[in-house]
């Protein structure tokens, strides 16, 4: 079973209502618009839906361990639990500034399924450090740790650098960088610089004062140094990241059955327009060598993402049938593709899909909240090879 205990709603919502502090975020919550009614207590979270499907145990489990991925990484520990307002659309949003799909302040997080894995990292890292740092560094960090594949935008840096307000390709762009930052040198040498990185006029100016004193070189030789060294593409940290611990082949066969429980920490909701009441579970795959391999699935649909096996400079792009983690993978709070009618494999019929070898997931899932058993079955084109 899992870690987080799934307690009764708590009657009174005084006392966690929290402190705002003046760390700003995404946009800003509108601090008069209360937060959502607590529906769920995990151990780091109070959460209130604007929906009425049930939230699956395993959704709690994931939130939960992000926040807990996110306070080893950094070293650092919340010191009462993030207030989250969950809105099934972020056409719903409410206490956010602008449309945007998540925001948060303090310990106040307001945010759709898609971003709630960002705004988490903004939570931990406001109520942690306590600095209202530059858009690069506070969504940088945010992006980094997200849990999706990072794809380097180098030429993009001393842009991104100049800019009081980030776009999205900017948040990669300085995603990247933060990781290699952190990667490099260590997280204290990283806090430091975070905490000299103020908003506020002449963000660039501030910036690069945070960097060079921080570490001691001139961000000409800083940034090309980066340039030099880092990798093309991170490969994602955390719970929300692609694939872990496969499950074995049995000769040429990879075979499971998975049970679909919501009630079960196995079992994720899927909470996103226009997908009302799909459940999920993923399991990893080790695909050893390259060849068509038959897919087959009872019981539900699946779908099948290629994952980084490591931090990486070259990827070989999935053929048909198949979805990467990388490249256009960012921002989905998970599930890298559509509606259900994109998920991939549909039951009974026998799929002929090209792989290369590496790290897969195999989502599978059904519509409705109904438990249910779902099986998959992939089979390797030379009986002797796996
Ligand atoms: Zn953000």
């Amino acid at each position: 079973m899992s870690a987080l205990s799934r307690r009764a709603t708590r009657a009174s919502i005084g006392l966690v209502a929290a402190s705002f502090l003046s760390v700003q975020g995404c946009q800003d919550p509108v601090e008069q618009v209360p937060a959502l009614p607590i529906q769920y207590q995990t151990e780091h979270l109070d959460i209130g839906t604007d929906f009425t499907l049930p939230v699956c145990a395993g959704n709690l489990r994931l939130l939960d361990e992000q926040v807990e991925f996110v306070e080893q990484y950094l070293n650092v520990e919340i010191a009462a639990p993030i207030r989250v307002s969950w809105y099934y659309s972020s056409m719903d949003l409410e206490g956010c500034e602008n449309p945007v799909a998540g925001c948060w302040n303090g310990y106040d997080v307001r945010s759709n399924w898609e971003a709630l894995n960002h705004e988490l990292v903004h939570a931990v890292v406001g109520s942690s450090w306590n600095v209202a740092a530059s858009p690069m560094f506070s969504e940088g960090l945010a992006v980094a740790l997200e849990g999706e594949d990072l794809k380097s935008l180098k030429s993009n840096l001393e842009f991104a650098l100049s800019q009081e307000d980030l776009s999205t390709t900017n948040y990669e762009t300085s995603g990247h960088f933060m990781r290699w930052l952190i990667e490099v040198y260590g997280i204290s040498n990283f806090e430091s610089a975070y905490s000299k990185a103020d908003r506020g006029t002449s963000v660039e100016k501030i910036q690069v004062r945070a960097l060079e004193s921080t570490y001691g070189i001139s961000i000409d030789e800083l940034f090309a140094q980066y340039k030099n060294e880092s990798p093309e593409y991170y490969r994602g940290l955390g719970p929300f990241s692609c694939g872990a611990n496969p499950l074995p082949w049995d000769g040429a066969r990879w075979e499971h059955s998975f049970e679909l429980d919501c009630s079960e920490d196995h079992t994720l909701g899927r909470y996103e327009n226009p997908s009302p009441g799909e459940i999920w579970r993923r399991a990893s795959v080790e695909i050893p060598s390259e060849g068509l391999y038959t897919i087959r699935v009872f019981g539900g649909s699946a779908t099948l993402v290629h994952c980084l096996n490591e931090d990486t400079n070259t990827v070989v792009d999935p053929g048909e049938h198949v979805r990467k983690s990388w490249d256009d993978g960012r921002g989905h709070g998970l599930f890298p593709w559509g509606g259900w009618e994109d998920a991939l494999y549909e039951p009974g019929v026998e799929w002929f899909v090209s792989l290369t070898p590496g790290n897969y997931v195999v989502w599978v899932g059904t519509q409705g909240f109904e438990p249910r058993e779902v099986s998959v079955a992939i089979e390797a084109p030379d009986p002797t090879s796996p």
